[in-house]
């Protein structure tokens, strides 16, 4: 019986070679499986009029090493060659439109939690991308939202700037809260009760025409899609202000969208029952994210440099 994952692919890159799908495996006794030592990174390829391009590929790779060094995992690869890995790796497996996870772990097979011993390995996979990530209706109609009651990490705790395995932890219990009370996604505030971010996402509030959103300090991920949208919503002519938000700033916002490589613009329609605007996609959303889907899919003028050609 075949063991192999949906979005199975032919090739990952391990270590700096690419070995069969089937050959990758690691030791139970791993460092990572007993004390979730990783780090990751989530980028995505969009088919355009030319082939295929990696959205921002450069950025997601520097967040990777930053992640690394936050956690002292010395990487064997430079972010430049770790850029032609994925472009490597993408080649290789013949994909055009696709998701792609690099990811370093903490191997070996001695126990105990000091980590500075272990071998760190690293991996680029890549896999077909097929649907939204928030469900098939969700870009155009938008999705169900409630506050968790699980908070992100305080400052001092976990360092959320690290996108690390072990922070998704407390993602998966937002998540699994969510969905079994049947919203698509939570909305985590901080320690001090702003609004901080859903589990795998940052979220935009919008109010009279201005654009809010968490700054770092509410602990959030300091995402690139994120940066996309402060960057495309200047363009557009509209005001970005990274602030502090009361919960309820949730309940008067005239728009609200999430943002993240997978869910990219999905527009939130209500939060815990009470309905965002109109209840639907509202314009300013709309406008971001046509514009963010054109550049990302190669029909308009990439002027900030953010695709590389696979
Ligand atoms: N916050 C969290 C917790 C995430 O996992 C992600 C997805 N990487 C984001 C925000 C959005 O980040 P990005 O736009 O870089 O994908």
């Amino acid at each position: 019986m075949s063991k192999r994952g949906t979005g199975a692919t032919d090739l990952i890159w391990r270590n700096g070679t690419l070995v069969p799908w089937d050959d990758v495996t690691l030791h139970v006794m791993s460092h990572v499986v007993h004390y979730g030592s990783s780090i990751f990174e989530g980028i995505r390829t969009y088919k355009g009029p030319k082939g295929g391009n990696v959205f921002r590929l450069r950025e997601h790779m520097r967040r990777f090493h930053d992640s690394a060094k936050i956690y002292r995992m010395p990487l064997a690869h430079s972010v430049d060659q770790l850029c032609d890995a994925v472009v490597e790796t993408v080649k290789a497996n013949k994909l055009q439109a696709c998701y792609i996870r690099p990811l370093a772990v903490r191997s070996g097979q001695d126990m105990g939690v000091l980590p500075l011993n272990a071998p760190v390995e690293t991996f680029i996979i890549c896999w077909h991308w097929g649907g939204a990530y928030l469900g098939a209706d969700a870009l155009e109609q938008g999705v169900d939202a409630t506050v968790s009651s699980w908070r992100r990490a305080a400052p001092g705790t976990f360092p959320v700037l690290a996108k690390a395995g072990g922070n998704y932890l407390n993602s998966q219990l937002s998540k699994m809260e969510a969905r079994q009370n049947g919203y698509v996604e939570g909305i985590m505030l901080d320690v001090n009760g702003h609004i901080s971010e859903g589990s795998g996402e940052n979220l935009f509030l919008i109010r009279d025409k201005i654009l809010y959103t968490a700054p770092l300090a509410a602990s959030i991920l300091q995402g690139i899609t994120r940066d996309a949208v402060m960057a495309i919503a200047s363009d557009l002519g509209y005001e970005v202000r990274e602030v502090l938000m009361p919960r309820e700033f949730l309940l008067v916002a005239d728009e609200i969208f999430f943002t993240g490589t997978a869910a990219e613009i999905t527009p939130v329609r209500s939060v815990d029952k009470s309905q965002v605007g109109d209840g639907k996609r509202g314009p300013i959303t709309r406008a971001i994210q046509e514009r963010f889907l054109a550049i990302a899919t190669g029909n308009a003028t990439d002027s900030r440099g953010w695709l590389t050609p696979v």
